[in-house]
């Protein structure tokens, strides 16, 4: 690593240099504190709030016309939300909708693309995993009458934090009916290769599915041209959609047209909805993924935070995302290592996404004493602060005062005042 300056000046110098900075005027708390936790719950933007309100307006002025009538129709919201998430994900506009909640997504599609048949049973996940997403595979497993303890396979982890790709793609042996895996890593902030393993998923006749929730709004994608079967992601951590926004999946257009596992009348196609026949017509596109009305007023924030994602390229977020999280792990490494503090996210740039882990014994009661400094972090088991850098609004400055106060916490040992047990919420 080079060395940069640990002065304050300089990040205020890259300040003045970067791109972007126009977007933080349009979130509040970015100002009043120093939050680094975009990765778990984005800030509410001016143009998220606003569009709130302008959906409670139609409610309150149309009614039931609502879902025809005003700016924007409510029964076509999801698809035209998804066609403006879909340049984020690199897909074609009809293979993305925004759609019921992450963990509902995954069980609709595990329900539609995991088909046990004769020797492939196996579903392939990791060590490391976010455990709802484990819950959801064992859930199929049992509903299929297999046991998780044999069906499903999680490739372990060598240093806790990270995965090799090889060793995902050893374990894609024959019995293996589908993968599933995170894009970006919840802890370590570990950015697969997804390419790579779509592509030996498929010489090896395996469905691949990934998780997005840590790199949508953040990186860029291409899942068309990767051939990715399917992916769902969240839209309230880099998206900024709200505590609870309505969740996103994406399904390959070679897939379109088959039956979703788990049907409602808003998988119907839309044309033929309204004719209430007890013949399901599933819609042509991802919209089939849908289950029941949509959750509008989820949804609606949505509408302002996409916006400003169309006022800039998600290249140029990834370009900034990049050299914060360069900044903050030289910066950390450069006055936390007497500390023992260590960086646990890869150096790599092509190896990491947008957050980084710190990791330290002392990690809940170090947040602890970050919260009571108004720096927002969030803690990880065991031993992990997760610093994450929102390209829209985190700024160098706000790095540099964050390992400064961590400097401090360490320096002075303030954390040891603070009791040892972890918040409920972390
Ligand atoms: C945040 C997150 C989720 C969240 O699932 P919900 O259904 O929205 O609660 C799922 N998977 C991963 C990897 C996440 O980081």
């Amino acid at each position: 690593m080079t060395e940069i300056p640990v002065t304050r000046a300089f990040a205020e110098s890259l300040d003045r240099a970067a791109p972007l900075t126009q977007f933080r005027d349009e979130f509040p708390m970015a100002s009043q504190c120093l939050y680094l936790d975009g990765n778990s719950l984005g800030l509410l933007s001016r143009r998220a709030e606003a569009s709130l309100l302008a959906i409670l307006d139609s409610w309150r002025t149309y009614g039931i016309d609502g879902w025809s009538t005003g700016s924007y129709r409510w029964f076509d919201l999801s698809e035209h939300l998804g066609h403006m998430m879909a340049p984020l994900v690199g897909a074609q506009p009809h293979e993305v909708i925004v759609t019921g909640s992450t963990t509902v997504n995954l069980h609709q599609l595990l329900a539609t693309f995991y088909r046990p048949h004769g020797e492939r049973r196996k579903i392939l996940a990791d060590a490391l995993a976010f455990p709802s997403d484990i819950y959801a595979i064992s859930s199929h497993l049992l509903l299929h009458g297999l046991s998780p303890d044999e069906a499903l396979v999680q490739v372990p982890s060598h240093d806790g934090f990270t995965l090799s790709e090889d060793d995902i793609i050893d374990a894609m042996t024959p019995d293996v009916a589908l993968v599933l895996l995170p894009s970006v890593l919840f802890v370590s902030g570990q950015l697969l290769d997804i390419p790579k393993l779509t592509e030996a998923a498929h010489e090896r006749h395996i469905i691949i599915g990934f998780d997005l929730a840590h790199s949508v709004g953040v990186l860029p994608h291409a899942l068309s041209q990767w051939g990715v079967d399917f992916a769902f992601w969240c839209t309230y951590k880099y998206l900024n959609g709200g505590p609870g926004s309505v969740a996103a999946l994406y399904v390959a257009e070679r897939h379109h047209g088959i039956r979703p596992g788990l049907a409602g009348w808003f998988s119907s196609d839309k044309t033929v909805q309204f004719d209430m026949a007890h013949q399901l017509i599933p819609a042509p596109d991802a919209g089939a993924f849908q289950i029941g009305t949509p959750h509008l007023l989820s949804l609606a924030p949505l509408i302002g935070s996409l916006d400003m994602y169309s006022e800039t390229t998600i290249d140029i977020i990834r370009a900034k995302s990049v050299q914060l999280t360069h900044y903050l792990m030289e910066l950390a490494t450069a006055r936390l290592k007497d500390f023992n503090v260590r960086v646990v996210t890869p150096q790599e740039e092509a190896q990491r996404g947008g957050h980084v882990a710190l990791a330290h014994p002392e990690a809940v009661r170090i947040c602890k004493a970050l919260k009571d400094r108004q720096v927002i972090p969030d803690y990880r088991p065991p031993e992990v602060i997760r610093l994450a850098p929102s390209p829209l609004y985190t700024t160098y400055t706000d790095i540099w005062d964050t390992v400064n106060h961590i400097w401090h916490i360490m320096h002075e040992r303030e954390y040891a005042q603070y009791p040892l047990k972890r918040e409920i919420v972390s």
